[in-house]
């Protein structure tokens, strides 16, 4: 023990190690040394000799077992004491290093593969549940479709309450997608069915349906209310142009409402309903709703009817027409009749043509309806010399591969001259493919056939129709003369067509003249000729040729 604590020392004595010297005289020499027991030094013995926590410690904190240190006069110092190493320590310490990298590559593996089997699992549900919306959602606008409505309106119909379905049908939508792009197309349906969310606060469900359709569901007390209030919400909605990426599209809508309470009807019966109430309102004119009404009914019954009867009358040759004087500016006579179809009065049904026309089409007979009038209107025409014969034509006729040829036969079996014949078409005509109607219209201006452009701001009109297909004549759409007296906008209108009339060296002919007033404006905007009640309403045969035996009458 030592004033710095426990220390061991070592004592030798030094000699000579050979005999061959003689140790020197001098009083014995020693070797002196000691080291003290710092805990620093005793935990360094404790590991160069794998013993663990090796340490001393005082007397007093000494337990049994451990080994006492005693001083050379063998008084207690204190003890060294140690943990006691169990069987299979060292081996534990030596592989212990590997044992946790084996686990934790283990670890990490089991992990990647939780990870994996996660990302899988969550792909794997992911797609079911894309796949379960996909089954009920419309894809492009999110909304419930067809499948989700048809599912939803069974289950509201077994209810007693009312149920409101209506149907909207956008009106421009086909144009837009055609005009512009799909992309333009898809951005205005996406918009609009956010206007009609937000407009439909009151409504049970909402769903796109098809390209241009929305149907939107009304049920309990006061459906037909709220979906006779949501429809004319839409309509005055679409009336305003939609803005889609920098571009205004307008669009209208046309729609029906049918409702039905309590198990009356099934789910594809009130559909059928609200389309046919749709379809009444779009030819009523578009931009309006129609509530169904069991005489919608009739009315698809009577198309049915009308064309079965259409056909009986061509095959009698009974279709009638009726001649309206077209008056030459300059001269204030007449210069031209244009033929209007006539349903024969004899029949029991009382219809015209904005009736008649529509149903030849879809029924596949317009062609023999056009060639009918054709051939009369040429027949008629020999009694009326120097008068020249407009004939309408409807853009069907127009696809047919012949209708050249035999629009150009038929005029010389009858023995009139070609140039006394015009045929009019309407600007919808052009949408179709300006590059083939191209050739066809030149054949027949070759021929001596003039060509009119029908209803001349009426529809979308493009300057590009103008420029690539010729035309001899431009009519004036009644809606914008009847607008003269009233709109700056369309007498300025008016004048702009005269002026690109010029342009491509064609006439104009102003159409729905039914006062004297307008015919001043009309003469100001350049127009070379007036049709309309003003000057003579469509009339038979026989009345435009007693007029022309008659001296020639200017005005009414
Ligand atoms: P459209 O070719 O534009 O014929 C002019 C229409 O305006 C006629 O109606 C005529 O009666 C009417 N109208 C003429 N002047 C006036 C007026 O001053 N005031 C008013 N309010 N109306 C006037 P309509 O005869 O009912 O014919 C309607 C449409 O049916 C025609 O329009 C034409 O597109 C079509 N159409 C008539 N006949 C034929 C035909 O033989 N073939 C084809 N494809 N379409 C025809
Ligand atoms: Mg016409
Ligand atoms: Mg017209």
């Amino acid at each position: 023990e030592t004033a710095a604590g426990p220390a061991i020392v070592a004592v030798g004595n030094i000699v000579l190690t050979t005999e061959d010297l003689v140790p020197p005289a001098s009083p014995p020499r020693f070797l002196v040394f000691w080291k003290f027991m710092t805990p620093d030094y005793v935990s360094a013995i404790g590991s160069k000799f794998v013993v663990k926590n090796l340490a001393f410690v005082p007397q007093d904190k000494a337990a049994p077992g451990d080994v006492l240190v005693t001083s050379a006069a063998g008084e207690t110092l204190g003890a060294m004491q140690w943990q006691d190493r169990r069987p299979g320590d060292l081996a534990l310490t030596n592989v212990l290093p590997k044992a946790y990298l084996m686990l934790m590559l283990l670890i990490g593996v089991m992990a990647a593969i939780a990870v994996l089997s996660w990302r899988q699992y969550r792909l794997i549900s992911e797609r079911e549940a894309r796949a379960q919306r996909d089954a009920r959602e419309d894809a492009l606008t999110r909304l419930p479709n067809r499948n989700a409505l048809m599912e939803s309106l069974t289950a509201l119909l077994l209810q007693p309450e009312p149920v409101a379905v209506t149907f909207v049908d956008l009106d421009g939508f086909k144009d837009v997608n055609d005009t512009y792009d799909h992309e333009t197309g898809d951005r205005l349906i996406m918009a609009v069915a956010a206007g009609l969310t937000v407009l439909t606060p009151e409504a049970h469900l909402i769903s796109r349906i098809g390209g241009g359709e929305v149907v939107i569901v009304h049920a309990g007390q006061g459906a037909e209310e709220s979906a006779k209030a949501t429809a004319a919400r839409i309509i005055s909605f679409l009336g305003d142009p939609v803005e889609i990426g920098g571009r205004m599209a307008q669009v209208g809508a046309s729609i029906g409402i049918a409702v039905a309470a309590g198990n009356a009807a099934t789910a594809s019966e009130v559909m059928r309903r609200a389309d046919v109430a749709m379809y009444a309102a779009k030819s009523a004119g578009k931009n309006r709703f129609c509530l169904f009404d069991a005489a919608m009914d009739n009315s698809r019954d009577e198309t049915a009817e009308i064309a079965s009867e259409l056909q009986r009358i061509l095959a009698e040759g009974r279709l009638e027409i009726a001649y309206q004087p077209i008056i030459d500016a300059t001269t204030m006579q007449v210069a031209a009749v244009e033929a209007l179809a006539r349903w024969p009065q004899s029949s029991q049904l009382k219809i015209g043509p904005d009736r008649f026309i529509p149903v030849a089409e879809t029924a596949g007979l317009i062609d023999r309806l056009g060639e009918a009038i054709l051939e009369k209107a040429c027949r008629d025409a020999a009694q009326w010399p120097g008068i020249r014969v407009s004939v309408n034509v409807s853009p069907l006729q127009l696809r047919h591969p012949h209708f050249a040829q035999r629009t150009l036969a038929i005029i010389d079996r009858c023995g009139i001259a070609r140039n006394r014949i015009e045929i009019e078409v309407t600007e919808g005509t052009m949408i179709d493919n300006i590059r083939r109607l191209q050739p066809l219209f030149e054949t027949l201006r070759k021929a001596g056939v003039s060509v009119a452009l029908d209803d001349f701001g009426s529809g979308y009109s493009s300057i590009a129709y103008l420029r690539e297909l010729h035309f001899d004549r431009i009519k004036i759409d009644r809606s914008l003369t009847k607008s003269i007296l009233s709109s700056e906008v369309a007498r300025n209108m008016i004048q702009a067509t005269g002026l690109i009339a010029a342009g491509i060296k064609a006439q104009v002919t102003a159409e729905g003249v039914e006062s004297g007033d307008e015919v001043a404006l009309l003469r100001l905007a350049g127009c070379s000729e007036y049709q309309g009640y003003f000057f003579g309403r469509p009339q038979p045969a026989s009345a435009i040729t007693e007029s022309l035996a008659a001296k020639p009458a200017a005005a009414a």
